[in-house]
């Protein structure tokens, strides 16, 4: 029942955004806060990368999911866009998306009523490290 999910508790309480702090969608690790990455300067996301090895982009208006699955892709594959291309979902990497609100640096998970606009998209390779390197 949704007026039982424990965000609208909190927020009977006072508080308006659920208290999830940018982590990991693979890892949990506490997420920094996204800026200029390497490789995605044509398009200029900010985003980072995780220790576990996710790399991860920050879409703020949430309306250029397609563009940014790409250079997330592409930031994870060292820009060679024949070996992203190559890569088959679930076998050679996984992809996440969060809702991120970069003001309190909170994320919103799948189910969660809050839902800031922007998104972070996540890709991690599931085989090791890129070959290619
Ligand atoms: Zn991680």
């Amino acid at each position: 029942m949704p007026g039982d999910r424990p965000w609208k508790r909190r927020r009977e309480r006072g508080e308006s955004r659920p208290d999830k702090e940018a982590a990991c969608p693979f890892c949990r690790l506490r997420l920094e806060r996204p800026r200029p990455v390497e490789g995605t300067r044509r398009s200029g996301f900010l985003g980072g990368a995780c220790a576990c090895g996710a790399v991860f982009l920050f879409d703020e208006s949430g309306g250029h999911g397609g563009e940014a699955i790409v250079e997330v892709m592409l930031a994870a594959c060292g820009d060679d866009w024949d070996y992203a291309w190559s890569l088959h979902p679930e076998v050679d990497y996984r992809m996440l998306t969060l809702s991120y609100d970069p003001q309190a640096h909170r994320i919103a998970e799948p189910g969660d009523q809050y839902e800031p606009t922007g998104k972070l998209y996540f890709f991690k390779h599931l085989k090791g490290p890129d070959p290619a390197d």
